[in-house]
């Protein structure tokens, strides 16, 4: 089995109630959602492991200004091509002295076509000099909050919701683990930055943690209302 095939951490057990394919190529989002899912009751499974390949247009599918309808965009494709139930999250930093910026634009904001942590480094140099610039026009507040919206999409139906995290901008990171902006994310909830706790504890306080554990319990909830649950395990 090659690393791509494998399944995302926390999703070793088989649980009763089917599989979710978590429809992203982020590695940082995968480590997260993996375990988010299965705790839930989902057995996780990666586009890689339903026979996907990554093409061009899906860089098309975030062009919405709502982080809702890029989320719900991306859910949509996923399940139109594997024909099961998908869940896909749109999510960002949104900076008060930036006027909400990066948002939706997040990833891409720096202009950068670099991927990973090459991205990542890249960004956080980028959003450092849009803070000092701000500052210098006056705007010298640092507090950020990350917001993220969920969604699933299945066969006959689709879910959305969001979730938000408080906290501020520092002048130099603090930590290795998270991804993205995490080094520089002091969590309101934690006194930590994202990338100076482990990955439990992100979860219990981030906008992923929290937009997905609203939308598994939602889940849960149709699923109990639904006539056959069996509708929702797919694959052999
Ligand atoms: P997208 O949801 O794939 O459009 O990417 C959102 C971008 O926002 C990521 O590439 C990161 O730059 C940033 N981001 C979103 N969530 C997080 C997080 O939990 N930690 C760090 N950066 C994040």
């Amino acid at each position: 089995m090659s690393t791509a095939e494998r399944p995302p951490a926390g999703a070793s057990d088989v649980p009763a109630r089917g599989e979710l394919v978590l429809a992203t190529r982020s590695a940082g989002k995968l480590r997260e959602l993996g375990p988010l899912v299965a705790q839930h009751g989902w057995r996780a499974v990666t586009l890689d492991m339903v026979g996907v390949p990554e093409v061009p247009e899906e860089a098309l599918l975030e062009v919405h200004d709502s982080f809702e309808a890029n989320a719900l965009a991306k859910a949509r494709w996923f399940a139109a091509k594997t024909g099961r139930p998908v869940v896909a999250d749109d999510s960002g930093l949104v900076v008060a002295a930036l006027n909400g910026r990066p948002g939706v634009f997040s990833k891409r904001w720096s202009g950068s076509a670099l991927e990973g942590a090459a991205l990542d480094a890249f960004n956080n140099q980028f959003l450092l000099e849009r803070l000092q610039e701000a500052a210098a026009h006056g705007r010298t507040e640092r507090t950020a909050q990350y917001v993220c919206a969920a969604a699933c999409v299945w066969p006959e139906g689709e879910l959305v919701v969001h979730g938000t995290t408080s906290g501020s901008l520092l002048v130099a990171p603090r930590g290795s683990g998270g991804f993205g902006y995490d080094p520089y994310f002091l969590s309101d909830d934690l006194g930590a930055t994202f990338a100076e706790v482990d990955g439990a504890a992100k979860a219990r306080v981030s906008h992923r943690g929290r937009a997905f554990g609203a939308l598994l319990t939602a889940l849960d909830a149709r699923m109990r209302a639904c006539v056959d649950p069996r509708f929702f395990t797919t694959g052999s």
